[in-house]
């Protein structure tokens, strides 16, 4: 299929296509070619931003073209080639294709964006296997996850490893092990916690551990769950992120689709009237790697639940 060939040849261009890099230019090089070929207009916005319009364009559809350095060939080319794919089968609807700049690092791109369409659609790879799981291809987005990211220090004191007695010890380093499974144990139904970073000082292998830091990262798509969650994990927030409830342009395409939440960070975040519609990751949910797989079947659907939410909206 065509979707399919397109993300292969961004895929060929680079499989780490860096916000700003050659690579990324490249890749925006090459969906405003086929933009063209669909009979858009190109425009570029101050961030490099690439649009493609047709009439006075109040819906925009896309996603991004830049990619981690493991990246695989679905995140974010298959919204931009499933929106270009949609907007040729709707000649006459007055959209945009849009493919925003730098999303694996900030997103830069569409944080930038001050004049807003009326509503965006965007069609990602869900990068998690829960649709897997349920048997389903598609899944309408809900909310973006909100996230709290901070930190919890233990301080101990620093002795002998092979001299001290185990309970003549203030181990910094067995207070964060528990503190590690309580931040697991935190998290139920509805949210997410992660321990992902430790530095401990001094680290070395004959040094009761003196301090330690942990990081630990916590989500939900509820703002009372996440706040619920930040206190009883009890740690120093650095950085937080309330939720960004969706619109309901793809529910209403999809009526029976099952409900899910993205619980990691999109495009759709920083635009105003986002609707997220996600495509079933086969092996295992698998992402950020080039085991990264969605099928063609499963694209298909979702480029005519593309077409069918921009015909509602651009008509
Ligand atoms: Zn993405």
């Amino acid at each position: 299929m065509r979707a399919r060939q397109r993300l292969d040849e961004i895929y060929a261009i680079a499989q780490h296509r860096a916000g700003y890099s050659p690579e990324e230019d490249a890749a925006h090089e090459l969906a405003a070619r086929w933009m063209r070929e669909a009979g858009l207009e190109i425009s570029r916005d101050d961030a490099g931003n690439l649009f493609g319009r047709r009439g006075e364009a109040r819906v925009w559809a896309g996603s991004h073209l830049d990619s981690v350095p493991t990246g695989g060939r679905f995140d974010g080319a298959l919204g931009v080639v499933a929106a270009l794919e949609a907007a040729e089968r709707l000649p006459a609807a007055p959209l945009a294709v849009v493919a925003f700049r730098a999303e694996e690092t900030g997103p830069m791109g569409s944080k930038t964006v001050t004049s807003f369409p009326d509503a965006y659609l965007e069609v990602h790879i869900e990068q998690g296997p829960v649709l897997a799981r349920l048997g389903e291809p598609l899944g309408v987005v809900t909310a973006i996850a909100g996230q709290a990211r901070g930190f919890r220090v233990f301080e101990g004191r620093a002795d002998h490893a092979g001299t001290t007695p185990i309970d003549a010890r203030a181990d910094a380093l067995v207070d964060a092990a528990r503190f590690i499974l309580h931040v697991r144990e935190s998290a139920r139904e509805g949210t997410v916690a992660t321990v992902g970073a430790i530095e401990v000082e001094p680290n070395a292998t004959n040094v009761v551990p003196a301090k330690v830091t942990v990081s630990v990262d916590a989500r939900s798509a509820d703002g009372d769950l996440l706040a619920a969650l930040i206190e009883e994990i009890e740690f120093e927030v650095q950085w937080k992120s309330d939720p960004v409830p969706m619109s309901d342009a793809f529910a209403k395409v999809l009526p029976d689709a099952p409900r899910v939440v993205s619980g990691a960070g999109h495009d759709a975040m920083f635009i105003p009237n986002s609707s997220m519609l996600f495509v079933r990751s086969l092996n295992g949910g698998i992402s950020h790697h080039p085991d990264e797989l969605s099928s063609d079947e499963d694209i298909a659907l979702a480029v005519d639940a593309l077409t069918a939410a921009l015909a509602r909206l651009a008509s």
